[in-house]
């Protein structure tokens, strides 16, 4: 028998709001411990929350990306538990009333094409504070940190659409490119401002039902969410062919020795006790208001991907490599502004720009050419000043001096020789100076013709024009 594995994922992203999501203190990243507390967050007695209104607006930014019905009234509901760094012992949540619900995004897969996956839901909740299980602290076990207590968090739980660790990343990685370009959250899984908690069955291939799910947490890396997925997938199947069944619990991926460990079963599965939040007053939400984030939200993806292959004649697999960031994008557009030809903009932005990004790990916004810069030194190739390939000789000089491409072509005399007289004049004497290589080539010896290319670029230490010198060398070896 053939098993398909089903799975859903429920993201958990970390709102940029400047100030946590029910009181004034600081939800900036970091900073000495406990620093970032107030009544509130320490859930003092007789504290009242109040809702920060641009962490609402963050979370219909992503709803009307994500193509959500905004509900038009909505409320926060308690979501009880014990943990010590959740001193209040609930955390303030949505539960049968969220803010967004079903939407969609769509990915390309290898497997299978263009998929839908379904969002079920977005609520808007509250971080809670992390445990220190450090014992190197002299006479402390655990400490608790509450910084992050009380950070604008949105929860995106998907319908159980995706079918493999593939799939589950691609699905990650568009959440990842919208909220970046939504600018509501930095998607960084390694700061765990961004987190993803995978629910994993397996079915026979054919099946309408759903087998038993797992739910596997702790992965803090693109790489560790497909690896930890495959894992669980093997891990079923193998249970299954081998007549077993599977238990529905909560796993830990452990990324050091690439298993899952079991955390807890559903015997020990949490009654959260859930009841509406009794002081925050319900929100109702304005369809003005949804209009006026609306008309505000930026250029998304996918609209840029096709305003690229339009308005550039870009083919669409450059288009969604150059819109993968808006930095990125907005390098491109840039670059391409000034440029002659943009197909040729978008070919070296994709391999040497990105190359280099890669190789150093730097990102765009970082990056040491200017649009502009690399817009006059492509410009010197389309109007055939260089060659392409002093120009990789350019853009390195460029890299490491950060000079203008021009100046590097006037002090360097990198120009290209076109001048036919010139070349003529070389080009004789090299066939002059290789009376064999002529015979050879006479004799319908083809291959030999690069041999004349690279003693006539030797000889222009590579400024002759390439087109030039492959037209007289075709004449000349005719041996007219
Ligand atoms: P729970 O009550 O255990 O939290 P939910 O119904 O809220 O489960 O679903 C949580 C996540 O699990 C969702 O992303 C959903 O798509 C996914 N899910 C639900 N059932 C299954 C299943 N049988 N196999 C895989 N994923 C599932
Ligand atoms: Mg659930």
């Amino acid at each position: 028998m053939k098993y398909e594995a089903v799975i859903g994922l429920e993201v958990h992203a970390q709102l940029l709001t400047e100030s946590k999501v029910f009181c004034g203190s600081s939800a900036e990243f970091g900073g000495d411990p406990n620093s970032k507390t107030d009544p509130v967050v320490l859930g003092m007695p007789g504290v009242l929350p109040v809702l920060n209104t641009r962490a609402v607006e963050y979370i219909i930014r992503m709803g009307l990306a994500t193509h959500c019905s905004i509900a038009p009234f909505s409320r926060f509901a308690r979501k009880h538990y014990f943990y010590p760094d959740l001193p209040k012992g609930y955390q303030i949540s949505q539960f049968e009333l969220p803010f967004c619900s079903n939407g969609h995004v769509d990915v390309n897969t290898e497997a299978r094409g263009q998929q839908r996956i379904g969002i079920t839901r977005i609520h808007l909740e509250e971080d809670a504070g992390k445990s220190i299980h450090d014992t190197a602290i002299a006479g402390h076990d655990s400490l608790v940190d509450l910084n992050r207590s009380g950070v604008a968090l949105i929860e995106i739980v998907s319908e159980p659409d995706i079918r493999s660790a593939e799939e589950a990343g691609q699905y990650l990685a568009k959440l990842k490119q919208l909220v970046t370009y939504l600018e509501i959250c930095d998607g960084n899984m390694e700061e765990g401002s961004l987190r993803c908690d995978a629910n994993i069955s397996i079915r026979p291939v054919g099946d309408a039902e759903f087998g038993v799910k797992t739910e596997v947490k702790n992965m803090n890396s693109f790489r560790n969410v497909e690896r930890a997925i495959a894992y669980e997938i093997e891990r079923q199947t193998n249970i299954v062919e081998s007549g077993g069944r599977i238990v529905q619990e909560t796993l830990l991926w452990d990324a050091n020795v690439n298993t899952v460990r079991s955390m807890r079963s559903k015997e020990e599965a949490h009654d959260y006790r859930y009841f509406p939040e009794p002081d925050i007053p319900p929100l109702n939400i304005s369809e003005e208001w949804v209009d006026s984030i609306r008309a505000a939200l930026p250029e998304l993806p996918e609209a840029k991907q096709a305003r690229f292959v339009q308005n550039y004649q870009l083919p669409e697999y450059n288009a969604e490599v150059l819109t993968a960031t808006r930095s990125l994008a907005d390098y491109f557009e840039k670059t391409a502004a000034d440029c002659q030809d943009k197909k040729l903009a978008s070919n070296w932005i994709m391999s040497d720009v990105l190359r280099v990004l890669n190789d150093t790990k730097t990102d765009i916004s970082e990056f040491s050419i200017s649009p502009e810069a690399l817009a006059e030194l492509l410009n010197l190739i389309s109007d055939k000043t260089i060659s392409a390939k002093i120009g990789k000789t350019v853009f390195e000089e460029m890299l490491e001096s950060g000079g203008s491409p021009r100046k590097i072509v006037e002090a360097k005399g990198l120009m290209q020789i076109s001048d036919a007289g010139a070349l003529e004049k070389i080009i004789d004497e090299i066939i002059e100076n290789s009376p064999s290589q002529v015979e050879q080539y006479r004799a319908g010896k083809e291959k030999i013709f690069t041999y004349f290319i690279g003693q006539v670029m030797k000889e222009t230490r590579g400024k002759a024009n390439p087109a030039t010198v492959n037209e007289i060398l075709r004449e000349k070896l005719k041996g007219a």
